[in-house]
């Protein structure tokens, strides 16, 4: 059985008279990891604040486990861990110092502070770095840190806004590595601009644009529109166009340079099979044939740039 974590219904949020986020709904269930993802300025912190509590909504309700946000603030934050763009870290305490207190924050008992603060540091690769100053560790580290008092009270739900931001490739590889393991045992909703992430590390992805959700759905949906329906052919004696179009599925056709054509073809009714026989048997000088892909930057602002373009 399924447990859903997080319900967010009807989510909307005005700042005025100017609306950052309009009607989000969506629900995650335990496990999952899911991509929040959309432009700069598009609601991405203000759908986060609202569902750890931190901005209440001009509209809509969310729920942790069960338990309304607006109704019981105190036990659905105790099932949420957060960070923050801005991680809240005291830089002059040591790691072990400020996960103590992380953990006192969030009501772990006394006689289990030591143990949780362990165990947030092992998962996080902090081991090695309890007594040292947070303000002498590097920015990756820090932001392990930032993980850790997240999840130092051992919640349902993790929420981290923009967690590889400013870090260096390997410290990126690192975070994405611990974030997808944490996904394990916790639902994790991870906020970011970047579309590598979220294909590397989600289940799912939501994408936010203007405030509004234009996509909802598996990671593997989302990476499918990049194959669309287009062939790249590479002929050395093409035929004519019309002998091309004449084979089942094919439906259009783009000449590029050096003998190349873009096919677009029927989706569900690839041609390759068809082409290449007939390049074979009618001497085409077949040298190429392959899946014409979309990248997901061009999907994603296919998604999210659809009215800039129309305009
Ligand atoms: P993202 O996290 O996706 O970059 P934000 O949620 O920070 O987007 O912002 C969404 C919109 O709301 C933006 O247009 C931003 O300028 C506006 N906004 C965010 N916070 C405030 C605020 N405190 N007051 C007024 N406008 C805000």
């Amino acid at each position: 059985m399924t447990t859903i974590t997080v319900e967010a219904s009807e989510l909307t949020r005005k700042y005025g008279g100017r609306t950052a986020v309009n009607d989000v709904s969506f629900s995650l269930n335990k496990g999952e990891v899911l991509g929040f993802l959309g432009p700069n300025g598009a609601g991405k912190s203000t759908t986060m604040k609202m569902l750890t509590g931190n901005l209440a909504p001009s509209h809509g309700s969310v729920e942790i486990c069960g338990i309304n946000m607006m109704e019981k603030p105190k036990d659905a934050k105790a099932l949420i861990g957060y960070l923050p763009e801005q991680p809240p870290l005291y830089r002059e305490l040591t790691v072990d110092e400020f996960l103590t207190i992380a953990a006192r924050l969030h009501r772990v008992s006394r006689q289990h502070i030591r143990k949780a603060v362990d165990i947030a540091k092992q998962r996080c690769g902090l081991t090695e770095m309890g007594k040292r100053l947070i303000e002498n560790l590097s920015k990756g580290y820090q932001q392990r840190v930032g993980i850790a008092q997240a999840i130092i009270h051992n919640p349902m739900v993790v929420i981290l806004d923009e967690p590889t931001v400013g870090l260096d490739p390997i410290q990126i590889r690192d975070i994405r590595a611990l974030i997808k393991e944490l996904g394990g045992e916790h639902s994790v909703i991870l906020s970011t601009h970047i579309l590598p992430e979220v294909e590397m590390v989600c289940d799912r992805v939501q994408i936010i644009h203007k405030g509004t959700m234009v996509f909802n759905g598996d990671i593997d949906v989302l990476k499918q529109q990049r194959h669309g329906s287009r062939l790249l052919l590479g002929l050395k004696q093409a035929p004519a166009q019309e002998v091309l179009l004449s084979i089942p599925g094919v439906e259009a056709i783009e000449v590029l340079k050096d003998n190349l054509f873009r096919i677009r073809h029927t989706p569900g009714a690839v041609p390759t099979e068809a082409l290449i026989q007939a390049a074979v048997s009618q001497n085409w000088g077949l040298f190429q044939i392959n899946p014409d892909q979309t990248s997901l930057e061009e999907v994603f602002v296919q998604l999210t740039f659809q009215d800039a373009a129309v305009a």
